[in-house]
């Protein structure tokens, strides 16, 4: 499904009800937000201007140990910028500009080259301090002596750190970690293109439309079974800082209808603290193994038993199925697993077998080589690059010749029913229907405010 973005917004402009259809939902999206009942702002942590108590003046030897002098060494003000007046308690901002090093930036406040290696090897955390980049904001306070006791600064933008020199002379340092303000969005269109032409027309970020596609890819081929009059409602969540929109956050709820199929997807994250998709029953959306695992341009032989011809004694079974690719295109575990054969294996040349739980196994031949790490015994997550599309042992181009074994017996791999992923567990499951009875009841709010700004718009 790689597309041209740019390509997209043309395609928009050519297509002038979908315009139509993009202003209605704008105007839903307005709808949508007023009646919202959990918009707003969550457990946010705001930020502000933090101005520090006034510093406690140091231990005597602390005192001791920096002896004026190292100040007196430092250079002279320099004229460009006003010395800071020495007893000031309040934040200072410094700008990281071009050229600038955390020394050269500290120094022009007097703060001496010891210190600044000081505060630098004095935590971990402190130590990405040495690799500030243009455009970022540091702020320091200085004692009454003029001497660095507090520095923060802002590793992301959702992380502070904050050291204060103690009393031992010690750094302290603290890490804070902002949450996002997290509103949730409604979304839904119908699909007379693409997806992602539906996506945009509904205001979705191509993002946001591929966490949708990726929810619903193992139930739908979205190159080949998407129709146009497919629609689809997405609730899902917005992130803000300090009320400025910083991008899109997870996808709550989902459901899409095509040909006759309609599928629900919740959010819901278990006890281990994963978060993943399952339907209204508290299945997994997920299968254990990845129908296909290579991105191929086509299929060079498919699977077949194909039983010798009684007299001719030539037809030879094809027992997987070659997904041909060009050289070095990466390829996945179909599921989670453990490498069981890794080596040469005649005509099927570098041959990987990864096996998955007691039933099941897969074989990938013809590999160029191993992907770094993997040998016998290592344990692979389901996506996980194993290898490389080659054409070594018997093959006349590049593919990959994949098997997989249920129970020891060949199935066709475009065919094979493949297990679902696992679910909720029974311990989960009351909180997880109550969960999706509550997203569904706000689906339910979104879509029927959308239906009613809809007809009053056009
Ligand atoms: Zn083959």
């Amino acid at each position: 499904m790689s597309m041209n973005f740019s390509a997209l917004g043309r395609m928009v402009r050519r297509f002038p009800r979908l315009h139509l259809a993009l202003s209605a939902v704008l105007a839903i999206t307005v709808v949508a937000m007023a009646l919202s009942p959990e918009s707003g702002e969550s457990h946010s942590q705001r930020s502000q201007t933090v101005t520090l108590p006034k510093p406690e003046p140091r231990a005597e030897a602390g005192a001791e140990a920096r002896p004026v002098a190292a100040r007196e060494t430092a250079p002279t003000p320099a004229p460009a910028r006003p010395a800071p007046v020495a007893p000031e308690p309040d934040w200072i901002e410094l700008e990281v500009q071009s050229g600038d090093t955390l020394s050269a930036l500290l120094q022009e406040h007097g703060v001496t080259a010891a210190q600044v290696h000081r505060l630098v090897n004095g935590d971990d955390r402190l130590a990405a301090l040495a690799r500030i980049r243009p455009g970022e904001t540091l702020g320091i306070t200085l004692d009454d002596q003029g001497e660095l006791n507090a520095l923060r600064y802002h590793p992301t933008r959702v992380q502070t750190v904050k050291a204060t020199l103690g009393d031992d002379g010690r750094w302290q340092v603290k890490s804070e970690t902002r949450e996002y303000q997290r509103r949730v969005r409604f979304a839904e269109a119908t699909i007379d293109n693409s997806l992602f032409l539906a996506g945009h027309a509904a205001g979705m970020s191509d993002n946001l439309t591929m966490q949708l596609a990726n929810i619903f890819g193992w139930d739908i081929d979205f190159v080949l079974d998407i129709r146009n009059g497919d629609r689809f409602r997405v609730l899902y969540e917005e992130l803000y800082l300090d009320g400025e929109k910083v991008g899109v956050g997870n996808i709550l709820a989902a459901e899409f209808w095509t040909q006759g199929r309609h599928l629900t997807a919740y959010r819901f994250e278990t006890r281990s603290g994963d978060a993943d998709y399952f339907d209204s029953e508290g299945r997994s959306m997920r299968k254990e193994f990845i129908r296909t695992p290579v991105a191929f341009s086509r299929i060079s032989s498919r699977f077949s038993l194909g039983r010798k011809h009684p007299i001719l004694n030539k037809v030879r079974a094809h027992r997987g199925i070659d997904y041909a690719a060009p050289s070095g295109t990466p390829i996945k575990a179909a599921g989670k697993g453990k490498v069981i054969f890794a080596g040469v294996k005649g005509g099927y040349g570098n041959v990987l077998i990864l096996k998955h739980g007691q039933r099941y196994s897969t074989l990938y031949a013809h590999m160029r080589g191993f992907a770094r790490g993997i040998r016998v015994g290592s344990r692979v997550n389901q996506g996980q690059t194993i290898g490389y599309v080659g054409m070594s042992g018997l093959a006349t181009g590049p593919h990959l010749h994949y098997e997989f074994r249920v129970d020891g017996v060949h199935r066709n791999p475009q065919t094979v029913p493949l297990p679902k992923a696992q679910s909720v567990t029974d311990n989960e499951k009351p909180q997880f229907l109550v969960r999706a009875k509550r997203l569904e009841a706000q689906m339910t709010l979104f879509a029927e405010a959308a239906t009613l700004a809809s007809s009053n718009v056009l």
